[in-house]
């Protein structure tokens, strides 16, 4: 899924849907600052960062893997990450998510014995991380895993092919949801996880 990009960096991508589409469980208002002010923010300072370098060059995703070995580049790879993962973010929810089926629900139970368990499990592992940071599903030797990770970190940037993510910064659900992070991801998972989305990613 790249960004797209002009010959002035990389534009700020298109939201799948209306700002109020996930409304009740994620507001417009919500959306509005996340998609119009956190993540607008993280590309600019994206295209900020590597005007003038070698990293200009770049697909975002590479700019994630190089900056990510390069110590030197840490604000880079926060503000490359943080573009990725809320692309990903975005298009891993939709209006009426949250049931899956077919080959990625048949994945769901090979893996964690239940779609059930598997919520479970995903909830536990959201509620886990602890201060800022995201829930993937991922693929990993030919079964569907749990990870988190911190901050910006992703798993493009450790070779790990991700299916699905939830974001747990607080900016994600703080108004709506205030401190309560389990009842917003429970909510998140039961009604937006965009299941069409994961099994594309599958493959
Ligand atoms: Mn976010």
């Amino acid at each position: 899924m790249p960004l797209d990009k002009g010959k002035n960096g990389f534009t700020l991508p298109k939201l799948p849907y209306a700002e109020e589409a996930l409304d009740p469980v994620i507001s417009a208002k919500t959306i509005s600052f996340h998609y119009g002010k956190h993540h607008k923010a993280y590309v600019d300072k994206l295209n900020e960062l590597i005007e003038g370098t070698p990293y200009a060059e770049m697909s975002l995703e590479d700019i994630v893997k190089k900056s990510a070995k390069d110590e030197k580049a840490k604000a880079l790879f926060n503000n490359a990450g943080q573009s990725w993962n809320h692309d990903f973010y975005w298009h891993s929810m939709a209006a009426k998510g949250g049931t899956p089926s077919g080959k990625i629900k048949k994945a769901l139970e090979d893996s964690f014995g239940g779609v059930n368990e598997f919520k479970t499990a995903f909830k536990n592992a959201a509620v886990g991380q602890f201060g800022s940071g995201w829930a993937w599903l991922i693929a990993k030797d030919g079964k569907l895993a749990i990870e988190t990770t911190a901050n910006a970190d992703t798993p493009i940037a450790h070779g790990r092919k991700p299916l699905l993510v939830a974001d747990v910064w607080e900016h994600a659900y703080y108004l709506d949801y205030q401190n309560r992070r389990p009842d917003h991801v429970q909510a998140w998972l039961d009604k937006l996880a965009n299941w069409e989305f994961a099994e594309k990613n599958l493959g």
